[in-house]
């Protein structure tokens, strides 16, 4: 109990110490966008390479011609990609941008911009009339600048029922919403009452409460062009889970399974006993996919046919990797050894110096060193990739300084010495320019 209190101490000290800093820092109520520039047709697909964060405080980002939303921690950041500006969406006076009266706090649970406006999902408690109300999960947009917040449809057939604690996973795609629901797909239009959803795949459970089953399998939902895509990993015959995508065809309606990870023997030995690919990236009719230690593929969804595009163990062993439209790009960040598990950032890998980048076709373009940054913070114990927009590789460099008294289990550097510092960096392929974007110092 003590300890508890003496952490609830040092998290009130930490949230008040920063509210005073960015208050004293008087943080210019920036020039935010009042409209999207440009040509914002191409806006209403998925932006599949704004999907590749693996970083745990950066998991939702959509881009527009000129800018990019991103959320970090609860606050969504709007970032010019010309200047690399990056500022807070949030143009309140005098808000300290800490806390539920911030505009830019939006809990997002992704991301995308539609129609002239900011579109998010949110499955918390919302406040209503002073008191706080669990009106379940729920799809929202604000303008472009953050204000003019509105409900868009719940996602919950229980409002105030468990999906809090659970996923809907919702992509915004031409207008309508896929979500998924206790292992059910289901389509419905932007704005429509959840009443009408059209389920596309998964049984129905019989009992009419529907509160959301935690167990059922989780979707990763994907689009390319007007096609649908979702990954299930599912169990095997002999007992091991399998990656296995599927395919839905929203003209015919029809769904089919159209590939699966393929076996150790078809792809050469695998990191680990899994089955689960690293990353990988639906695009033209292939899935491209990179497996850590072993190596980048493609196989191709009308044939099946699979083959190795680059032998990436060539230049690093281990890694993680995002990919865009035209790179694959590839961080030779390591696995933790039991000897190095310490106060991280819980993602299971370390360091990461040097970005290797390939074009999709399997052709090595360069390398990429960030060893400048760890020249210049000495904390600095890990590189997370978080996207690739054009030619440049977004991530966040963790140079948290953890204190003797960190915790590495709730994921919070903890403890009274530890100083959190994530910094938001950019390297630019063509020019090998870094650029550090945002820097935050709790
Ligand atoms: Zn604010």
């Amino acid at each position: 109990m003590k300890k508890i209190f003496a952490i609830m101490i040092s998290l009130i000290l930490i949230v008040s110490m920063v509210g005073c800093k960015r208050g004293s820092l008087g943080m210019k109520n920036p020039l935010l966008p009042s409209h999207i520039d440009g040509d914002t047709s191409t806006l209403s697909d998925f932006q599949k390479n704004m999907h590749q964060s693996h970083v745990r405080n950066i998991l939702y980002a959509c881009e527009t011609d000129d800018g990019i939303y991103f959320q970090w921690e609860a606050y969504v950041y709007y970032l010019e990609k010309e200047s690399k500006n990056a500022t807070v969406l949030c143009g309140k006076p005098d808000c300290v941008h800490w806390g539920d009266d911030c505009n830019a706090r939006l809990q997002a649970r992704g991301l995308w911009v539609y129609d002239g406006r900011l579109y998010y999902s949110n499955r918390n408690y919302v406040e209503e009339n002073g008191t706080y109300v669990n009106r379940g999960n729920r799809i929202y947009s604000v303008k472009p600048d953050g204000t003019d917040r509105r409900v868009v449809q719940a996602l919950d057939f229980v409002p105030g029922g468990n999906t809090e604690t659970s996923r809907t996973d919702p992509i915004l795609h031409q207008g309508v919403t896929y979500f998924t629901y206790s292992g059910v797909l289901y389509a419905l239009p932007l704005g429509g009452d959840i009443e009408d959803a059209e389920r596309i795949w998964g049984e129905e459970s019989e009992d009419p409460g529907m509160f959301f089953n935690t167990t059922a399998p989780h979707y990763t939902l994907w689009a390319d062009g007007d096609t649908i895509y979702f990954m299930v990993n599912i169990g095997q015959p002999d007992g091991t889970d399998k990656d296995t995508l599927y395919r839905f065809n929203a003209a015919s309606k029809e769904v089919k399974e159209i590939w699966k990870t393929p076996d150790a023997d078809e792809v050469g030995q695998w990191e680990t006993t899994g089955v689960s690919v690293s990353q990988w990236y639906v695009m033209g009719g292939y899935i491209y996919f990179y497996l850590s230690g072993n190596d980048f593929w493609r196989a191709s969804l009308e044939t099946g046919e699979t083959e190795k595009l680059a032998d990436t163990h060539e230049k690093t062993e281990y890694g993680n990797a995002v990919f865009s439209d035209d790179y694959l790009c590839l961080l030779n960040d390591t696995p933790r050894t039991a000897a190095a598990v310490g106060y991280d950032d819980l993602t299971g890998y370390t360091g990461g110096n040097t970005l290797y980048i390939y074009g999709l076709d399997g052709g090595f373009v360069k390398a990429l060193s960030l060893k400048t940054l760890y020249e210049e913070y000495e904390n600095l114990n890990h590189i997370q990739l978080a996207f690739c927009s054009g030619d440049d590789v977004y991530f966040l460099a963790n140079a948290t300084a953890y204190g003797q008294s960190g915790n590495a289990e709730n994921g919070w550097a903890g403890g009274e010495q530890a100083v959190r510092n994530e910094i938001l960096c950019c390297v630019n392929i063509k020019t090998e320019e870094i650029t550090q974007i945002y820097n935050w110092v709790l």
